[in-house]
């Protein structure tokens, strides 16, 4: 993995990043596990020796020895560092080491998971394309493909994403691309991603998947054949709620070029301190993952055994409808879990209000655990039938189960569900 593309020009420092894992093992990194690849995370050398963690280059723009030199960085994405909206060297180690995760040729971090959707779908689509995703998408993704239907003439036809049938039913000769969530929001459905994304190729599409939900520990598009995959990293790929940040991966080169043409003119590419940022929280991906979905496998127990609640949504759980594919296509079952109040509306009020430990918070993936009411947050402008078509109830509740001892977490939920 080569972090600087132009070695000698960048402040007489030799700046070869190799991967220390790589070093280690020969050029073969496929003999690593994620775990092992997401803790050695490239930094620059200098002088012979190099940083053990990647520091933040806290700098707008870079200065040149001479015009030619500049002249040759300003015409390729993969030239020297000139200016950080372009490219940046922090920015450019997560993106290296989130390409690597997943799997793709090249990353390009945004400024946010919205930044990094908007900056996919414009290079991707044109005037009259038309676009299959499923229903239940991020709401921000909804709005965003309203928007481009429109002003400029996309068109989006949603499928449920359990089907490849689905795909075949509605494809069009115009049909360009084909967008999943691993794992929906709030009720956690699991698309069936190998089986539409192969549906997908052979009629010649373009796969896109957002996988915000599973972080690459839990699955990696790329190997069921997305052509991009995307996440909010302001999830669990930073994992601490302090930093808004996206990134989107590419199996080919060439898409990344476009993609990554169009956010340097929408001006959406990332900030070098949020890409440290996020750097750090990718460092320990495995191991909070493994808690997030350990406590999330934990109260989804209780909560089928409280009378207060009426289903649970999870995909470990053995009657969750897609229990089967999420045991094929999921290292584990993801830290995000629903479940529906007995009662409407107002138990799942009493049920938040009632919290005392758990915060009442949009967003998700975070060390600490979260709480949100869809129908009078998330999803309010959803009226009771198109709730119900979703699959979400007026009592439901969406929990992001975070880090903390389960125990707790447990009693807090416990006397909570006492109130409703
Ligand atoms: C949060 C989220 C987004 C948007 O990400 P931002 O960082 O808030 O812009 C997109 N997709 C999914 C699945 C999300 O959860």
């Amino acid at each position: 993995m080569t972090l600087y593309r132009d070695p000698e020009r960048i402040s007489g420092i030799d700046i070869t990043g190799t991967n220390a894992a790589e070093e280690a093992f020969g050029s073969d990194s496929d003999v690593l596990h994620p775990e092992t690849r997401a803790v050695h995370i490239t930094a620059p050398s200098l002088h012979g020796c190099h940083p053990l963690s990647v520091p933040l280059y806290q700098s707008s723009a870079f200065a040149f020895d001479h015009p030619d030199i500049l002249a040759e960085a300003m015409s390729r994405p993969d030239g020297a560092f000139v200016y950080s909206r372009r490219g940046n060297p922090t920015v450019r180690a997560l993106e290296d080491a989130v390409a690597d995760l997943e799997g793709g040729s090249a990353a390009l971090a945004t400024a946010s998971g919205m930044g990094a959707i908007s900056a996919v779908l414009l290079s991707l689509l044109n005037t009259g394309d038309h676009v299959i995703a499923q229903r239940c998408l991020y709401g921000g993704t909804y709005s965003l493909l309203s928007e481009l239907t429109s002003r400029f003439g996309i068109q989006v036809s949603y499928i449920s994403g359990a089907d490849a049938d689905e795909v075949r039913a509605v494809v069009r000769p115009t049909t360009r691309l084909l967008y999943l969530e691993t794992i929906s929001n709030p009720i956690v459905r699991v698309a069936d991603v190998p089986g539409l994304m192969a549906a997908g190729q052979e009629l010649g599409l373009i796969g896109v998947v957002d996988n915000s939900f599973a972080s690459p520990m839990l699955c990696r598009p790329l190997e069921f054949g997305a052509d991009v995959v995307i996440h909010s990293s302001t999830k669990y790929l930073g994992g601490h709620s302090d930093v808004t940040g996206g990134i989107a991966v590419f199996a080919t080169r060439q898409q990344y070029e476009a993609c990554w043409k169009i956010a340097v003119e929408l001006g959406s590419t990332a900030d070098p301190f949020a890409a440290w940022l996020t750097i750090r929280g990718l460092q320990t991906l495995s191991l909070r993952m493994q808690r997030h979905c350990d406590n999330a496998a934990r109260l989804s127990r209780n909560l089928a055994d409280h009378r207060a609640v009426e289903a649970v949504h999870w995909p470990g759980h053995p009657d969750h409808p897609d229990h089967t594919l999420a045991k094929c296509i999921l290292a584990d079952f993801g830290g995000v879990l629903a479940f529906d109040l007995v009662g409407d509306r107002e138990a799942g009020r009493d049920f938040l209000a009632g919290l005392r430990l758990i915060s009442l918070a949009p967003s998700l993936g975070g060390v600490e655990t979260l709480a949100l009411h869809p129908a009078s947050t998330s999803h309010r402008e959803l009226d009771v039938d198109a709730l119900h078509a979703a699959g979400i109830g007026e009592g439901t509740v969406r929990v992001s189960v975070g880090l903390e001892h389960p125990d707790d977490l447990w009693k807090d939920i416990e006397q909570a569900l006492s109130h409703v």
